[in-house]
């Protein structure tokens, strides 16, 4: 059997039991800024307009069935979903050095990548993470038995990049380590490098031959341009680098439970690059097949739908400015009624920071009171999800932080 000492109780997803505790307070104040899906100023779950309109499409196709996907899922939609990153005319597309999966969502192709390098990774196997990061990507990596490591990165005096501290312990790594990178909007913090930056740490990495693993949760969610979230990763692929790629369309399709996502590999350039890309597929279809055998296919046709439609495509960025903007105001909203109230501290790290979250800098003791005592639900970091705020709550919220703060 399996006792408490072979199996013992393990704690609840932080994230998951936060959600449960507000689902079950009856006050009618309650706030919910815990979990990163997006919420309309009515506090309520958004469906794009763009997937309504696809949805109908697919779902009047007299074609429409439910046979299995490939192993590597729909190509019309892992095709597409590469191009939003890499750019349509990329040299690596054209050199054909990129090969795609399709996976459960974000989470899904992170494991995979993971795994990936777990079999075959032949540098430094230790992984390194932003300190902090999303709280999942340890225990993917630990589940595939690579040792992890973390690099800084939030200065929790300026509330912003801690850029000298992240440098150097890139220098410091061994050569050839597995870098761990948030394509855009960075989860928790909010705090991404600059254009500059980002060339600054290319260059780092070049030196050390350290293999980039973008994760990329937000691209255009983030600053609603497509081409500016996607910019950290095409500097990479331009500067000649082989990298890793998780895509997930969860938040910038509003598809959270869908699970529509991709893994990309792309390979350096050289003579031999396409050959070595399609070895690369033939490995990474194996692992798929012994973990999922194929990925579930809805998610994946209303994407691939929106995508391969140039109108549908075009509204798709209008939903994408639309969550985005919001998001920006309520940053501007939140910082300036702190301001306003005289709030002790400094508050312009809301609205420099980007993408879903803000590191709010605010201890677990004032996270816990505001909890019991105003009903606002926010994890012990102080990581609030900006899109949980709107203009009929943004007032109380911020009300509540001055009380906590002074
Ligand atoms: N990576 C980061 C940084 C995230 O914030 C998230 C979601 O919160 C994910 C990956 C994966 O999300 P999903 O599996 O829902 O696509």
């Amino acid at each position: 059997s399996f006792p408490a000492d072979v199996v013992p109780q393990a704690p609840e997803d932080p994230l998951f039991g936060l959600m449960r505790a507000y689902k079950a307070d009856q006050s009618k104040d309650k706030i919910d800024l815990g979990i990163g899906a997006y919420r309309d100023n009515n506090a309520k779950p958004w469906v794009l307009p763009v997937v309504r309109k696809a949805d109908d499409i697919i779902h009047n196709d007299p074609n429409l069935d439910h046979e299995y996907l490939p192993i590597a899922g729909l190509a019309s939609f892992t095709s597409k979903a590469r191009e939003i990153f890499l750019g349509a005319a990329s040299p690596a597309l054209k050199d054909e050095r990129v090969t795609s999966v399709q996976t459960i969502s974000g989470t899904g192709a992170v494991h995979l990548g993971a795994l990936f390098l777990a079999k075959f990774y032949k540098g430094n196997r230790t992984i390194y993470f932003s300190n902090p990061t999303w709280a999942n990507h340890k225990q993917i990596f630990d589940n595939v038995a690579l040792p992890t490591a973390t690099y800084p990165y939030f200065d929790k005096k300026t509330k912003g990049l801690d850029f000298e501290g992240m440098k150097k312990a890139l220098q410091d790594a061994p050569e050839r380590s597995i870098i761990l990178l948030h394509a855009c909007a960075h989860n928790p913090t909010g705090v991404d490098p600059t254009e500059a930056q980002w060339r600054e740490i290319a260059s780092i990495m070049r030196q050390k031959s350290h293999f980039p693993f973008f994760d990329s949760a937000y691209q255009g969610f983030a600053s609603g341009d497509l081409e500016r979230d996607a910019g950290a990763v095409r500097h990479f692929v331009e500067q000649g680098f082989e990298l890793l790629v998780a895509q997930s369309f969860a938040k910038n399709f509003g598809l959270y439970g869908e699970r529509a996502g991709c893994l990309h590999f792309v390979t350096a350039p050289g003579p031999s690059a396409k050959e070595d890309t399609a070895r690369i597929a033939s490995q990474l279809a194996i692992l798929q097949r012994s973990e999922i055998s194929n990925p579930p296919i809805y998610g994946a046709r209303i994407v691939s739908t929106v995508l391969n439609d140039d109108k549908l495509f075009a509204e798709w960025r209008d939903n994408l400015r639309e969550m985005s903007g919001r998001i920006k105001d309520m940053r501007q909203a939140l910082r300036s009624k702190l301001e306003a109230l005289g709030t002790p501290g400094t508050w312009n790290h809301i609205t420099d920071q980007i993408g879903m979250f803000s590191f709010t800098g605010l201890s677990e003791q004032q996270v816990l009171k505001l909890r019991d005592e105003f009903h606002v639900y926010m994890t012990k970091n102080g990581r609030i999800s900006m899109a949980g705020l709107n203009t009929s709550n943004v007032d109380y919220f911020a009300k509540a932080v001055d009380k906590v703060v002074r």
